[in-house]
């Protein structure tokens, strides 16, 4: 079984070199695989599945041609991405967490932004912004009002992120910690930080791993798991 996980790519329809490096990963990369992961942030904005943007046309042109299997989770930039838009790229649309099995471990799957638990403000607005009330309402209103109130989501979130400290954008080290034992897994693969690395985690039956997936800017690091080995790699682009 061979399986590539990647996140935080933030596709935008500004951004035309984003789209050619993941259409030149796909073909480099994920045409002898069995499954691809995609884990969160896979566009840098979604409005809804009904949004038939050139860029979304394209991606879902990109994934429904991989003979692979294809499986998406949400990420905070695109936790509106439905099922319309999954069954037309061929995917399958994840929950986060998602319990799996890596080699013969078992191992959970998260885009990683619930583990930053510091972010009080964030978890606030985390849990208003994933409520069935707000997303109904929001996907009732024109595209264009839609952009606009997105928009004014981010401008707000980016102001305040500035002027946050560091360590409280990262992961809550006993967050990890606690998702793991409770989920009984060695290995937790997750992405958001944009901060790849992989970390040693002292659980309560053992040694564990983290592996955080990198974003993509103008290169990324991407997890390739095989049925004896796991190992984050870089992609240039
Ligand atoms: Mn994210």
């Amino acid at each position: 079984m061979k399986r590539i996980f990647i996140s935080d790519l933030h596709l935008d329809a500004n951004r035309k070199d984003l789209t050619r490096a993941f259409t030149r990963f796909l073909s480099e990369h994920c045409q002898t695989i069995n499954e691809l992961y995609i884990l969160g942030d896979f566009f840098e904005l979604w409005l809804g599945d009904d949004d038939q943007s050139p860029l979304n046309n394209e991606v879902i042109e990109s994934l429904s041609s991989l003979s692979c299997d294809v499986f998406i989770m949400h990420g905070n930039r695109d936790f509106l991405i439905g099922q319309a838009f999954c069954n037309a790229a061929g995917a399958k649309l994840l929950p986060d967490p998602y319990p799996i099995i890596l080699g013969d471990q078992p191992a959970l799957l998260m885009h990683g932004d619930s583990l930053c638990t510091r972010d009080e403000e964030y978890m606030k607005a985390r849990t208003q912004l994933r409520s069935d009330a707000f997303q109904q309402d929001f996907l009732s209103k024109q595209m264009q009002e839609r952009k606009i109130i997105a928009e004014q989501i981010r401008g707000k979130s980016q102001k305040v992120s500035r002027e946050k400290a560091e360590d409280i954008m990262d992961v809550t080290p006993e967050e990890v910690t606690k998702v793991m034992n409770q989920a009984k897994t060695s290995i937790l693969v997750h992405g958001h930080t944009h901060r790849p690395a992989v970390h040693e985690v002292d659980l309560q039956f053992g040694p564990g791993t983290r592996y955080v997936l990198g974003d993509w800017h103008t290169s990324t690091q991407f997890l390739r798991a095989t049925d004896s080995d796991l190992e984050l790699v870089k992609y240039v682009f």
